[in-house]
């Protein structure tokens, strides 16, 4: 196995970690994604392949059994997510740092199997109050969809402190040259 790094993006969904993981894969960081697996339904303009590996929960449970995950989790009831050993892989055969948008507990659990390796970011929202305004403002995920969001979100929180690095995504610019500044940092060192 080469000796890539990996770059984890962690926070409650709609704290902008989306965002900031974005505009470090279009700087020149020698980033690529992991594209995560899940069984969830697309979203409007998101692509199989390109933003999620979309499967049926059929599909995931045998790809568990079959040991295929680096990690996974049911991430809400009855939906899967997790982290596709061959994705990671493949991306260090490229020669390429992998970057990772996922959530909390996932991305304590790639922390532990790579400690030296990885570098974990928590994302902080300014407050639960905006965080629930961005993710009605996002659109795509119902009422009740935002309420279990905002619910984990607040569990979330809690565990910021196992992060190796904390954000809090108040600024956008800002947060973004902060990102920048821990992420180089730790790929040259
Ligand atoms: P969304 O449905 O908004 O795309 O994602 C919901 C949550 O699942 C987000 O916090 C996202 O980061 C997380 N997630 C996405 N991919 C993975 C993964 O591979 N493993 C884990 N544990 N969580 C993931």
């Amino acid at each position: 196995m080469n000796k890539g790094k990996l770059i984890v993006f962690s926070a409650p969904s709609g704290s902008g970690k989306t965002t900031l993981v974005q505009y470090l894969l279009n700087e020149k960081l020698n980033l690529a994604f992991s594209i995560s697996a899940t069984s969830r339904q697309p979203r409007e303009n998101e692509k199989n392949g390109k933003d999620y590996f979309f499967l049926s929960n059929e599909d995931f449970i045998i790809k568990i059994n079959d040991g295929k995950f680096l990690e996974y989790e049911e991430v809400y009831d009855g939906t899967f997510y997790g982290t596709l050993k061959d994705e990671v892989e493949k991306n260090w055969q490229n020669g390429k740092h992998v970057i990772f948008d996922i959530d909390v507990v996932g991305g304590i659990n790639i922390k532990k199997l790579f400690p030296e390796r990885t570098l974990a970011i928590f994302v902080k929202p300014p407050s639960i109050k905006v965080l629930e305004e961005r993710l009605t403002n996002r659109g795509g995920n119902s009422q009740e969809d935002i309420k279990k969001r905002v619910q984990k979100a607040i569990k979330e929180m809690e565990y910021s402190s196992d992060f190796d690095k904390i954000i809090l995504n108040d600024e956008l610019e800002e947060s973004k040259r902060i990102a920048f500044d821990y992420v180089n940092k730790f790929l040259n060192q």
